[in-house]
């Protein structure tokens, strides 16, 4: 079991209508599995140690904060990983595989094409022959163990909000804020992939969940910034703003576009007066340290 440290709420702001923004800070759950990545990760590792199995392998690009959790997460757990990472390996690993290495994760790269059959079964029945027997955790890790997971993040404090936002990748989390949600309370979720299809992604992840799509959630698809790992001036401004007014760090893929979104929601007036809304800081700073690497754009850690 992973040891878990306090989540505080924090408030960011309050306008004159009396709307407050507040932030639930997962990004402090543990200071190396961080925000989602824990809730989500939680229960696969519990099941793969009662199940008998010594090793984890799961997938991810080369920027993942789940390959970096996982790696973090099975070493803390005396359970083997391995990653299989989308594209080619470069002469010098980034940031996240570095460390993965480091917490003994077993890198192994594969091309693009081979990486989208990485839900086939003819595929994982390969990897079997290849590296052994090992627990399976799914791209982005979400699975049934990760939504259970992931409706432990509300917590009774947390129920006197109105609204509460996250962002979306896989929507492991939305889907887990789902069933923890109170009648009252309006889920919203910032897709950071750019299409539509999200919608109808989460409408099958909540129905394998058995629990209805309704009024009572919200995904906007419009905040992704040109795609997911996609920036723009504009997004990197706001994160580095946020940072120095609120002491809050926020990534690039995720959480900058999330805080973004609410605040421009506010903004433009979209939350009724007496409004509280709980954004969920689902972590994944650990990609701003390869994202200054790669670009040289600096961003707060
Ligand atoms: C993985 C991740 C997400 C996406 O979570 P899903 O459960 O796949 O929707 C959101 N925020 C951060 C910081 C992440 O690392």
């Amino acid at each position: 079991m992973l040891p878990q440290s306090p989540c505080p709420n924090q408030l960011l702001n309050k306008t004159e209508n009396e709307i407050e923004v507040w932030i639930k800070r997962l990004d402090l759950v543990h200071p190396e599995v961080s925000g989602n990545k824990f809730f989500k990760l939680k229960y696969n590792l519990e099941e793969a140690v009662k199940s008998g199995y010594d090793t984890i392998l799961t997938f991810g690009g080369a920027y993942s904060n789940h390959i970096y959790a996982t790696a973090k997460a099975a070493e803390a757990s005396g359970l083997k990983s391995i990653g299989i990472i989308r594209g080619e390996e470069l002469s010098e690993l980034n940031p996240t595989l570095k460390s993965a290495k480091e917490s003994g994760m077993r890198l192994e790269f594969i091309s693009r094409s081979d990486y989208r059959r990485k839900a086939e079964p003819e595929f994982i029945k390969l990897l079997d022959e290849k590296f052994g027997e090992f627990f399976l955790i799914p791209e982005g890790g979400t699975n049934s163990l990760a939504i259970l997971g992931t409706g432990e993040i509300l917590t009774p404090e947390d129920f006197e909000f109105t609204h509460i936002a996250c962002s979306i990748g896989t929507g492991g989390t939305f889907a887990g804020l789902s069933h923890s949600i109170k009648p009252h309370q309006k889920l919203m979720g910032i897709s950071s992939l750019k299409g539509d299809f999200i919608h109808e992604e989460v409408k099958v992840l909540l129905n394998s969940t058995r629990k209805k799509y309704s009024s009572q959630y919200e995904i906007l698809d419009d905040y992704h910034f040109g795609g997911y790992a996609k920036h723009t001036p504009e997004l990197i401004a706001f994160i580095n703003d946020f940072h120095e007014k609120y002491k809050v760090p926020l990534d690039i893929i995720y959480t900058g576009k999330t805080a973004f979104a609410i605040l421009d929601h506010v903004k433009k007036g979209n939350f009724k007066a007496g409004s509280k809304i709980l954004m969920i800081h689902t972590g994944g700073l650990q990609g701003n340290l390869g994202f200054t690497e790669k670009t040289g754009i600096s961003l707060p850690l």
